[in-house]
């Protein structure tokens, strides 16, 4: 789905996008391989390594993975080279759904510096240089996970309240103070029909929708979370194509470091 979107995307935008498939039982060094020969390659300026990777290639090999690109290929903005450079507030190249959540924010004038952003998750993906990304915008920032005590309370303390962890419709109203804005970044693929029952109001149409396919994507906000936010955004069609949309952002910034 995801390699689709971004395949679809780049075609559109006019940039070449080239997709290498290994096959399923493809080891570690092979995939490293692959990627080397692409770090040396003079007509690709980005690189990224769609995840998640084949448990067969055991636990580090992600992080092996995101290792291997070169920094200025690196258009995911997974390189340790790229998340210190995103530290220190002078990142070239920086992870596409934490920036994609920015330009949303800043495009829909919600103002940012001064604002308590409180940030659930923190994934080195996602919730980390959110929150990076955020303080360099002068929010106060909490980041939240699964061992913080009181969630619901820390929650309703945020004016931008950016849900990124992958249980689909865990934020309820009772987490959000009235008029805060609400960035909704899970993405999970609910079947059974019960749950599905609990997150639609009766009047949805999205349960015919669920009737059809017997499956339905949920983001991380319950849907009675419009009622008290004063922004929300929606899953799917809100984080997803902006994410995808940084990705080719980066990929044209990439291609003119390299043109110098
Ligand atoms: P992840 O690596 O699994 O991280 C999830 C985070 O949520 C962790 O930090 C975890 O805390 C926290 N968490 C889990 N259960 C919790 C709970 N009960 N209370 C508080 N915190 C809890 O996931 P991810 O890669 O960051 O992705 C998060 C979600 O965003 C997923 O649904 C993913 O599909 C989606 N996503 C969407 C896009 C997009 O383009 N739309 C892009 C990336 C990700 P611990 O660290 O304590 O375990």
């Amino acid at each position: 789905l995801y390699v689709g979107s971004k395949l679809k995307s780049a075609g559109e935008t006019g940039l070449r996008a080239d997709i290498e498939r290994l096959p399923a039982t493809a080891s570690l060094d092979q995939l490293l391989h692959l990627i080397d020969s692409l770090n040396q390659s003079d007509v690709h300026d980005g690189i990224l390594v769609q995840s998640p990777l084949p448990a067969a290639m055991g636990r580090d090999a992600e992080q092996q993975v995101f290792d291997a690109v070169a920094p200025a290929k690196d258009v995911d903005g997974f390189h340790p080279m790229n998340v210190g450079r995103l530290v220190q507030n002078r990142a070239d190249l920086v992870s596409c759904t934490p920036s994609g959540i920015i330009e949303l924010l800043e495009r829909s004038d919600i103002p940012i510096a001064g604002r308590h952003a409180v940030v659930i998750g923190r994934s080195d993906i996602v919730g980390k240089p959110m929150a990076l990304l955020l303080l360099h915008r002068n929010a106060t920032v909490t980041i939240c996970h699964s061992r913080t005590v009181d969630l619901p309370r820390i929650a309703r303390a945020a004016d931008i309240l950016i849900a990124a962890i992958g249980r689909a419709g865990f934020v309820t109203a009772d987490f959000v103070k009235p008029g805060a804005t609400v960035i909704d970044v899970g993405t999970t693929r609910v079947e059974d029909p019960a749950l599905v029952d609990r997150l639609l109001p009766p009047e949805s149409k999205r349960r015919e929708a669920f009737a059809r396919r017997g499956a339905l994507v949920f983001g991380d906000v319950h849907a009675e979370v419009e009622n008290v936010a004063g922004a929300l955004s929606p899953v799917p069609g809100g984080v997803g194509p902006l994410t995808i949309a940084m990705l080719l952002k980066n990929t044209v910034r990439a291609a003119h470091m390299r043109l110098g």
